[in-house]
């Protein structure tokens, strides 16, 4: 992968902005070593700490600080690398980084020092993918999960697979240049068991991937109804101590009416569609259009009535103009209140309750008790697909689960295509191509360029 010219010498801060106890500038490249000796007097050993002065241009102390230096191929770029750490200051950092500009180093790109860890070979694209999501995690099972991908495990599954189809592949190959015996070889030899099996597995890794990808996008839930019927004490209830950790991007400071909880370590972003409402107020009517944005790219309506009440106009006027498709959950609040259960013979006991009604799923409880909120717990994970513990789950992107698919579809052309082998060698080869992207073995640059620019700078 790396037969290109040398690269340049890159530098950034490599911890977060604003100020904090510590922080670090990252140099990676050839010019690493001669940086080092320009700042710190002389180029400490290779990985090992060292309690040196920072020094500008005219030999004034910048700060004082610990020193790092790998050199290749032993670091996390694979190049020399020198890591600075001062005190986290935003104006010390600026003056440190300006210092490795001016050596030479230029400022990096986002994720560049990670590109350059993949074109090393130091990771493979989707351990490359999974240290942007172990930064980016919203809940601590996502993180461990993306950490499960950042130390390989889904990428030795792919790996593995990968193995089976090349044997199988190079199996039909051979097949092929003996013309006159190969539709015998093909159906005597154990082709479609073999193929069979590597099905079952991709069926396998692909749940899995699956399950992760739900951790990394969560679900996006949206909540209807009148005012006062509950819906800012439901989020709440659902919350619990749960709070999910949110990551403040730009331009989502405004929207109030969205809020990040989890539930067992998925991701879920509640919508409030109490701004929902007419307005000639122009800030509130971007808000309002920002919500029926977010509207459109939701999975679950959770629709809010007063248990006492049940269902009115109201509700019917705004599912009339909800998507269609979008999944709904009927929810009957406050059944702690004057609420008598229809048909029940122990009304007490059966108050907090899940019922089908004519396709629909109601759910009786109450926000302020918690009564009856594991019913919902469940019913939304149900829906969402959750279907584990988070137990050895890693974390998955949507481009991983559309390669997976492509390869199960190329894997279905082939199981019939058994009687004409070339046919079934080049579907094999369609499937270990599709298959390799996730690693990286079949990459376009444009892709690549994608994946990284969205990392964070210094990473
Ligand atoms: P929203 O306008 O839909 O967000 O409703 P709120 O969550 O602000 O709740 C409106 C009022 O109903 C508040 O006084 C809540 O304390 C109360 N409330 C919410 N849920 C329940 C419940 O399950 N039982 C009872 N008794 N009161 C509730
Ligand atoms: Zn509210």
């Amino acid at each position: 992968r790396s037969s290109k010219p040398q690269p340049e010498t890159i530098a950034a801060i490599a911890t977060a902005a604003g100020s904090g106890g510590i922080g670090i500038v990252r140099v990676s490249g050839s010019a690493s070593q001669s940086i080092a000796k320009a700042i710190l007097g002389d180029c400490p050993a290779p990985r090992h700490a060292a309690y040196l002065g920072f020094k500008d241009v005219n030999g004034e102390l910048i700060d004082r600080g610990i020193a790092i230096y790998y050199a290749a191929p032993n670091s996390y770029t694979g190049e020399d690398v020198l890591e600075l750490q001062a005190h986290g200051g935003p104006a010390l950092m600026q003056l440190l980084l300006a210092r490795c500009l001016e050596l030479g180093a230029r400022q990096a790109e986002p994720g560049e020092f990670t590109r350059r860890a993949y074109l090393n070979e130091k990771l493979d694209l989707a351990q490359a993918e999974a240290v942007a999501d172990v930064i980016n995690a919203s809940t601590i099972e996502a993180a461990r999960s993306a950490m499960r991908s950042l130390s390989g495990d889904f990428s030795k599954l792919v790996h593995q697979l990968l193995d089976q189809l090349i044997n199988l592949r190079m199996y039909v190959e051979a097949c092929l240049d003996f013309p006159e015996e190969e539709i015998d070889f093909i159906t005597q030899g154990s082709v479609a068991e073999k193929l069979s099996r590597i099905a079952t597995e991709l069926r396998a890794i692909s749940h899995q991937a699956q399950q992760g990808n739900l951790l990394r996008e969560g679900m996006q839930v949206v909540l209807v109804g009148q005012p006062n019927v509950g819906k800012s004490s439901l989020t709440n209830a659902l919350a619990g101590e749960e709070i999910a950790i949110v990551t403040p991007i730009a331009g989502t400071t405004r929207d109030t009416v969205k809020s990040l909880i989890q539930i067992k370590g998925v991701p879920l972003h509640i919508i409030d569609t109490a701004g929902l409402r007419e307005t000639e107020d122009e800030v509130e009517k971007f808000g309002i259009a920002r919500t029926w944005q977010a509207l459109e790219k939701a999975n679950i309506a959770l629709l809010l009535v007063d248990a006492a009440n049940g269902i009115g106009e109201h509700e019917k006027l705004v599912i009339a103009r909800l998507p269609q498709e979008l999944s709904k959950i009927w929810v009957h609040n406050k059944i702690d209140l004057n609420f008598q259960p229809e048909h029940s013979d122990d009304a007490e006991l059966n108050k907090a309750r899940i019922e089908t009604k004519q396709g629909d799923t109601h759910i009786y409880l109450s926000a302020k008790t918690g009564e009856g909120l594991v019913l919902l717990r469940e019913e939304l994970l149900k829906r969402a697909g959750w279907q584990s513990t988070g137990e050895g789950v890693f974390m998955a992107r949507s481009r991983h689960l559309n390669a997976l698919a492509e390869v199960k579809r190329h894997l279905d052309i082939a199981k019939d295509q058994l009687s004409q082998p070339e046919l079934l060698a080049e579907e094999l080869r369609l499937a270990q191509e599709s298959l390799g992207t996730i690693t990286g073995e079949f990459t376009p640059d444009d892709l690549l360029g994608e994946i990284f620019s969205r990392f964070c700078i210094g990473k």
